[in-house]
């Protein structure tokens, strides 16, 4: 068959995203799963085994979304599905404390150096909420330093990027909050330490915190210099002022201490989601045993859920996280993922293909142009025709990504080196339509 004529079959999410319409705003719960920046409906996803997912038309995909990253067992994991079925069968929720919690949450404090105590939450967002007052109870001040590039959810004060005029005071990317909101938060450049330390210099007597993706991986791969995010520790310590790791993506991803045990620092606190839930609704924040006593009810910041540490959720991040744990995981994960990365990279190479893949641990970004990026302002906005074009060429061929050229790819556990083999054969052949048609 002819490249050109083959064509995807999506009758079925196509009549189901018609009917979403009816019930959700743009048809979704989520704003980028409308498929927005990329072409035709979104795909309704019916089932996933392993790293492969399939639609309600029956087409299967190679899947590097994973469910936007918790899923780093792959789908439908064996022992994590046993596991939350036994639990089911005892009841879905009390509001009680429960074993289960104690034995996630040890099996986090005890594997992790970076924290001596944790608190389950439902959701990221709700994490960094939580992580944002932890901060300002304790320093009793209230502005937030965070950087142009990372997401932390959509806390109301973080939905803020940098502003026109001076470069530090930000504006609201949504519309819905208050100005008094958005003049409590400072917006700076990545990787620019002399931005870091002028802003620092001037308002550390009203900074509680410092918020960083240690890993920036929600704006593309923007991958920090060590030596960034080793001075940005120095400088808060020297100014008084918290540093929060945002470990949402990079937590249980680049190791089983995420970000803070890959490059070694020791931030105040650090923010979970995602994969600590293995694919079931949790979040956390977790600090010294200093910091955390100022949680109620041992301390006077509020701070509560009605399914905190459901025990199902509890269960699937306990089946998961152990997985982790076995000698070599993550060694494993980096090395498939390489071998991916490389083989596209040298395929790109000998084609003169002007792109290059950044990649850390088990997470890739492709970036059309050659230029390493380590800032959200180095990103061609003209990038994201070039991965349209590649989703749709993917699609065709059984290989899905996030629908938007800003998101990363996520290689689990599931996905073998044949599997990552065939992807990289249709990527090669994606990326010749993608660059034929210029
Ligand atoms: C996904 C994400 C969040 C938000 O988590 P939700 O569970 O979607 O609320 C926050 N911070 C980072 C770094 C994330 O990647």
């Amino acid at each position: 068959m002819e490249k050109n004529e083959i064509i995807l079959k999506r009758q079925r999410s196509a009549e189901l995203f018609e009917e979403a319409k009816q019930y959700f705003p743009g048809g979704v719960n989520s704003p980028v799963r409308a498929f927005k920046s990329v072409f035709g409906p979104p795909l309704f996803i019916k089932e996933g085994n392993g790293c492969r997912i399939t639609d309600e038309d029956d087409n299967t995909y190679i899947d590097f979304c994973g469910s936007w990253g918790p899923l780093i067992l792959g789908h439908n994991n064996e022992a994590v599905r046993e596991k939350i079925v036994s639990t089911v069968a005892r009841g879905t929720s009390f509001g009680t404390p429960t074993r289960l919690g104690n034995e996630l949450g040890k099996l986090i404090v005890d594997h992790n150096r970076f924290i001596d105590k944790i608190r389950f939450v439902s959701s990221g967002t709700e994490a960094v909420m939580s992580a944002i007052r932890l901060a300002r109870g304790i320093t009793g001040k209230s502005k937030v330093v965070k950087f142009e590039g990372c997401y932390h959810g959509h806390v109301d004060s973080l939905l803020v990027k940098a502003g026109s005029g001076l470069a530090t005071f930000g504006e609201s990317t949504s519309a819905g909050i208050p100005e008094s909101f958005v003049k409590e938060t400072l917006v700076l450049p990545l990787n620019d330490r002399k931005a870091l330390d002028d802003t620092l210099r001037a308002y550390a007597g009203e900074i509680a915190c410092v918020i960083v993706e240690p890993v920036p991986a929600n704006n593309g791969l923007l991958l920090q210099d060590a030596s960034f995010l080793e001075c940005l520790r120095l400088k808060c310590y020297k100014y008084g002022v918290l540093l929060i790791f945002d470990e949402v993506i990079s937590g249980f991803r680049v190791g089983f201490e995420g970000a803070a045990g890959y490059y070694g620092i020791q931030p105040d606190i650090i923010t979970y989601g995602k994969i600590i839930g293995g694919g079931m609704p949790v979040g956390a924040y977790g600090g010294s045993h200093e910091v955390m006593s100022h949680i109620s009810p041992d301390g006077p910041v509020y701070q509560a859920g009605t399914l905190s540490a459901n025990p199902v959720a509890m269960a699937a991040g306990y089946a998961t996280l152990q997985q982790l744990l076995a000698p070599g995981f993550y060694e494993g994960q980096e090395a498939r993922t390489r071998r991916l990365v490389d083989r596209i990279q040298h395929y790109a190479d000998r084609q003169g293909y002007d792109m290059h893949l950044e990649q850390i641990g088990s997470i890739f970004w492709i970036a059309f142009t050659r230029q390493r990026i380590t800032r959200a302002d180095q990103i061609d906005p003209a990038g994201m025709e070039y991965f349209k074009k590649l989703h749709r060429e993917l699609l065709l061929r059984g290989v899905y990504l996030g629908p938007s050229g800003y998101e990363v790819g996520f290689v689990s556990a599931a996905h073998t080196e044949a599997d990552l083999d065939q992807a990289a054969a249709i990527m090669e052949e994606a990326l010749d339509v993608v660059f034929a048609q210029g």
